[in-house]
Formats: structure tokens, C-alpha cells, sequence
């Protein structure tokens, strides 16, 4: 099978890369997804400006159908131990949203496969090799462990932050930040009332934030350094709870709704999942993120600290630069340097936002966690960063 791109891994960036060249009239078009959009996923808010986006990729009318649970700001304790507002009440795009992902990346793809895009979910891309003729030729492996090729003239890497293919076709992690979050999900009481804002709260050893997702569900969220996670036991459900009792404000607004009590039931009952899950969330970018006939997108080409919640807004924006620079390439061989020069500008402003904001926060001066994120604020080369 021959198609003109495709798409390696079916998350935000690469249903709305799809979506995109479709609008811009790329007819073969195939996602490759490993998953089946069952599985539990982390992240979840997206800021008021994500309705742009949507609008642009021709699916907000629908999205806003899908009743994610609006967010109306964020209160923070951040820099001092009373709690900040900043509410979207002065936002030109109104509320944000706090999403249930697992719906929200089955949505997308749902949509692509609506316009025409081919979707292969349950499929790992296992490899690719380039062709003669231009372009890829990928390995494909199903759930039931068949296996398949199809040829493409264009490869887009969405595999997110673990950016397999990009990193087979020479590209290199620079890195600024290796955080490891735990998080666990708590069931609400039916009857409980939980804020709509998003609330984040710095602690000695990192920060912990808490935001209400739909069907009453709660994702709780402690960010830290790989080595403080170990020697605190915070991969360890017992512990994440104790620590977590003793923060201020998200020990307070979860007792206020008896989350608490009710994590061992919501745990067994919710989701199969172990509990708190650890995951990596890394901040780099490749050193490039385009090349003859492939670039990658989303996280695969540049990840942010979760803190900024800018992770899948960047996916779909990049979707849409993505479909412009490949259509650009496919007809006339260029569009895809001006691409590159684009992400590297976008993680330039990031970084500087990001060291303001770890910069704001001071109580802790001795602390290994905040001394290395105020300390470490530019981009090494390496695989793992020379500190892990
Ligand atoms: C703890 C944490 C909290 C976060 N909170 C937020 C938040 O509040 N707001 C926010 O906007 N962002 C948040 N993020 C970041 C956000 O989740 C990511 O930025 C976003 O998911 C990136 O989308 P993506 O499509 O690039 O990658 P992904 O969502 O990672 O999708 C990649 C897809 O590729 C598939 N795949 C991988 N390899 C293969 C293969 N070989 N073959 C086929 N398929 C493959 C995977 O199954 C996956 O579905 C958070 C991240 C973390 C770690």
C-alpha cells in the first residue's frame, strides 16, 4: 500500500497533522496508532486559546458537543504560601477545558477517519527504512503479532516524547529538564463540589497539582527530581499518599470533598491501572525536527514541563504547521526549513517563561529540587541529561 504520508502515532499531534493535509488536499493519508485509545492517558488541561485550533482544524462545533468539563482558571501556590487567582473570567476565549484524554484522543481520531484519513489502531510501527524512489517504507505489527509494509513519500514522527523514528534519522535530544511525575486518579462522591480551577501548590521536594476531570473523576499529580521521587517512596502509593496529606492546599480541597476517603475504592473500581503511575515528563527539543521527506511533531519534536500545560495546545499547532510545510514539500520540494526554525522559536519563548516561573519561587533556597531548576536553564545534548 502506498501512501503520501504517514503518520506515526495516533495522539493529538498526529490526528491533527492528518486533519490538517487533509484540509489542505492530500488524498493517502495513513495514522499508525499502537494503542486503541483505552488506555488511560495523562494531561489534561488546555487553555481557552485551544478553541482557535480546533476552529482552524475544522472540529470545535463537534469538540464542544463532547462536554469535557470546563476550567475556569488556575489558583496557584507558587512563591508564597497563600493561594493566587488567575481566572479566564478576563480572557477573551472564555473557559478552558479539563479533558477526559482518553475520550479526546479517540475523538480526533474519530474525526480523521471522518475526512478520510485511514486510521490503523492496535499497529506499532516496528521500523523504517528510506526507499530509492524517495521516501519510507515502514514495518508494520499488529495486536495479534501480523506484520505488514506500506510505502510512503512522506513520514511524519508523532510518537511523542519518545520520538523513535526522528532519533533513527539522526536527530538528537537537547535537553533542559528530566521531570518524573506520579499521579493517581480519585472518584469523587457523587454529591461533591469541586472547584472548576486547576490548583498547583509548590512543595520543598517539587510541586503537586490537582484538577477535576469529567465524570467526577480527580487527576492529583506530584512533580519531581528521578532521585528525590526514590528517596522519598513517592512511586510507592503509601507514600505519595502520606506526602500528599501534608501539603496545604491540595490535602485541604480533597478533604473538603472527602476524596481522600474514598481513594482505595475509586482506585480498585476506576481504573485497572497501578496506582500512583510514574511517568517521565521531560523538557528538550531536537536539534532538528525536519529532514529529507519526514519531520516530526507534538512531543516527538519538543516537550514541555507539564507545569505550563501547553502540551497538547503545541500538538495541535504544530499539526497544522506540520500539513502546510509537507504539502509545500510534496508540490515543491521546500517549506520544511521555515517548520524547523518555528518549533525553535516556540521552545525559545518557552524557556523563558519557564525560568521566570521557576524563578518566582524562593521559600526553598537549599533545596535540591528547586536550586537545580533555577540553575538549569538551557539546552544540553545527550540521550539522558548529564545530570540524571
Ligand atoms: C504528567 C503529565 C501531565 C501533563 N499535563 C498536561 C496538561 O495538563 N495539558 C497539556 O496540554 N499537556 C499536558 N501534558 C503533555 C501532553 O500530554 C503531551 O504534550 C501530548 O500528549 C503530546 O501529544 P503527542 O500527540 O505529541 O504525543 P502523545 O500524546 O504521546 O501520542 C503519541 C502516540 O504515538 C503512539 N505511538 C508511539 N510509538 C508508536 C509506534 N512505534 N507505532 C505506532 N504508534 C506509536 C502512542 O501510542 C501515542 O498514542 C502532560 C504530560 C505529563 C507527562
Amino acid at each position: 500500500m502506498e501512501y503520501d504520508v504517514a503518520i506515526i502515532g495516533g495522539g493529538p499531534g498526529g490526528c491533527a497533522t492528518a486533519l490538517a493535509l487533509k484540509q489542505q488536499g492530500i488524498a493517502k493519508i495513513l495514522v499508525v496508532e499502537s494503542g486503541c485509545y483505552e488506555a488511560i492517558r495523562i494531561g489534561e488541561s488546555i487553555p481557552p486559546d485551544t478553541r482557535l485550533l480546533l476552529n482552524k482544524l475544522g472540529i470545535l462545533e463537534d469538540f464542544l458537543q463532547e462536554n469535557h468539563e470546563t476550567c475556569f482558571g488556575n489558583c496557584s501556590s507558587w512563591g508564597s504560601d497563600t493561594l493566587s487567582y488567575n481566572d479566564f473570567l478576563r480572557n477573551p476565549y472564555g473557559n478552558g477545558w479539563h479533558l477526559d484524554r482518553r475520550r479526546f484522543n479517540a475523538f480526533l481520531a474519530q474525526k480523521a477517519v471522518e475526512r478520510g484519513v485511514e486510521v490503523l489502531c492496535g499497529t506499532r510501527v516496528d521500523n523504517c527504512d528510506r526507499i530509492p524512489s524517495e521516501g519510507f517504507q515502514l514495518q508494520l505489527v499488529g495486536e495479534n503479532k501480523q506484520t505488514g509494509t506500506v510505502t510512503t513519500s512522506f513520514l511524519v514522527d508523532a510518537t511523542g516524547a519518545r520520538g523513535s523514528f526522528a532519533k533513527s534519522l539522526g536527530a538528537r535530544k537537547l535537553f533542559l529538564d528530566r521531570l518524573i511525575c506520579a499521579i493517581a486518579f480519585f472518584q469523587l462522591p457523587p454529591s461533591s463540589h469541586f472547584s472548576k480551577l486547576t490548583l498547583l501548590e509548590a512543595v520543598e521536594y517539587g510541586w503537586w497539582y490537582v484538577a477535576k476531570l469529567p465524570n467526577n473523576m480527580l487527576a492529583t499529580v506530584v512533580a519531581s527530581e528521578p532521585s528525590i521521587i526514590k528517596e522519598t517512596g513517592l512511586h510507592r502509593m503509601e507514600n505519595w499518599l502520606a506526602y500528599l496529606k501534608e501539603t496545604k492546599h491540595v490535602s485541604k480541597e480533597l478533604a473538603d470533598c472527602s476524596a481522600i476517603e474514598n481513594l482505595s475504592v475509586s482506585l480498585a473500581s476506576q481504573t485497572k491501572a497501578r496506582m500512583p503511575m510514574v511517568c517521565a515528563a521531560p523538557s528538550f527539543r531536537l536539534d532538528r525536527t525536519a529532514g529529507n521527506s519526514w519531520l516530526a511533531v507534538g512531543d516527538a519534536a519538543s516537550a514541555f514541563d507539564p507545569i505550563s500545560s501547553q502540551g497538547i495546545y503545541k500538538a495541535l499547532w504544530d499539526g497544522l504547521e506540520a500539513a502546510k510545510a509537507i504539502t509545500s514539500y510534496l508540490r515543491e520540494r521546500r517549506g520544511l526549513e521555515e517548520y524547523e526554525s518555528l518549533i525553535a522559536s516556540r521552545f525559545d519563548n518557552y524557556l523563558t517563561q519557564r525560568n521566570y516561573f521557576y524563578q518566582m519561587e524562593r521559600r526553598w533556597p537549599v533545596s535540591p529540587f528547586w536550586q537545580q531548576r533555577q540553575e538549569r536553564t538551557g539546552l544540553e545534548k545527550g540521550d539522558v541529561p548529564a545530570y540524571a
